[in-house]
């Protein structure tokens, strides 16, 4: 047949989410486990009312919402359909044919698909043996073809954070005309203190991603924001795809910051499951990475594959990772007792390489 597609899309592998069954626990995702708050789901179904309409382009409102919350000037805020949607235009923004995309690996799935997409070359940077992002390396790994770099922290799927030193001395030494963009999708369960808009707020090449997906339980509805120079915000709008973020994704999120103080407090529990998680597992005898985030990791290189179905026979959907490990998302109390009666079980062990007594 006569191929009507770009051919180096071949090379491209399809995104791949977490699997789904409706009678096993997921902890694939990363998703919250609560529905959206009485007041959220409200403005969900208000929003609704108005769908014959075409929605806001600017999300001025949610713009000024986030400004007020975060303290930031309104033109250094843009949203985006998820965060995912922004990483895709940041790639659009720097990146022409054959430019360079440096990222940490393993690190998110969809950096290495939105630079190949852009026709942007990636350029993969192995993490450290403690599963974290090896800056030096990183830096090393800069030439004059380099246009954005990604930085995940806490990194998806490893669940490791940056210090705000080492963090602070690597955007000090990548060059002012390549853009960094801290990907901060894990950022209110990230106990280190460390503040990418903070970071960002005295370096214009330095882009802070965030999104209403996780702590605020809005997987489903689409919305991500960047905070950065308004140069960059401005650059954004251009590559923008028009009305892609929702009428009821903007209202959703509008929502969700009203009711700020009642969803991050959700996420001190995910925090003491997390932590709680981790040294069960620990004690069981696993390499456990330190982790900031709503999930743990487990590097259990080639026995991920064979652990991931094991947990899923055992009904708990995990997420393995090829031959690197297997990510856990940090569930309701039960959902992780679930998970950690499969992970401590002598089969369980046996697959992962622990001695048993
Ligand atoms: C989940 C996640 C996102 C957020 O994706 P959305 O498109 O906002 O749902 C972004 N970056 C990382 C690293 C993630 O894990």
């Amino acid at each position: 047949m006569t191929r009507v597609t770009r051919a180096d899309l071949d090379s491209i592998p399809a995104y791949v989410p977490g699997r789904s069954s409706p009678r096993a626990i997921k902890l694939a995702s990363n998703e919250s486990t609560q529905g959206p708050l009485p007041g959220v789901a409200q403005a969900i179904a208000d929003a609704a009312a108005t769908a014959n309409r075409y929605p806001d382009n600017t999300s001025a409102t949610l713009i000024r919402a986030l400004s007020e919350s975060l303290d930031v000037p309104t033109e250094s805020i843009a949203t985006g359909c998820g965060s995912v949607g922004l990483c895709q235009e940041l790639v659009q923004i720097t990146c022409k044919d054959g430019d360079e995309v440096i990222y940490a690996w393993r690190s998110f799935e969809a950096y290495p698909v939105v630079t190949k997409v852009a026709g942007a070359t990636p350029v993969p940077v192995p993490l450290t043996a403690e599963q974290g992002h090896d800056l030096d390396a990183m830096l090393a790994a800069i030439t004059d073809r380099t246009r954005l770099i990604f930085v995940c922290t806490p990194n998806n799927p490893t669940g490791t954070a940056l210090g705000r030193e080492e963090l602070e001395r690597f955007l000090d030494a990548v060059p002012a005309n390549i853009v960094v963009a801290l990907d901060e999708a894990y950022f209110e369960y990230n106990r280190s203190g460390v503040d990418g808009i903070e970071l960002a707020r005295t370096r214009p090449n330095v882009v802070v991603l965030r999104t209403f997906s996780k702590a605020y339980g809005l997987a489903g509805i689409r919305v991500g924001y960047a905070v950065a120079d308004p140069a960059i915000i401005t650059a954004l709008a251009k590559v923008h795809t028009t009305f892609s973020v929702s009428s009821v994704a903007q209202a959703a999120a509008i929502a969700c910051l009203r009711a700020r103080d009642e969803l991050l407090q959700r996420t001190h529990v995910v925090v003491a499951e997390r932590d709680r998680v981790r040294d069960a597992l620990l004690a069981a005898g696993y390499d456990v990475s330190v982790t900031e985030a709503n999930f743990v990791w487990l590097p259990l290189r080639d026995r991920s594959a064979a652990y991931g179905q094991a947990s899923a026979d055992a009904g708990v959907l995990i997420r393995p990772y090829a031959t690197d490990g297997v990510r856990v998302t940090i569930g309701d109390a039960h959902e992780n007792d679930a998970f950690l009666a499969f992970a401590t079980s002598a089969a369980a062990l046996q697959l992962a390489g622990i001695p048993t007594p």
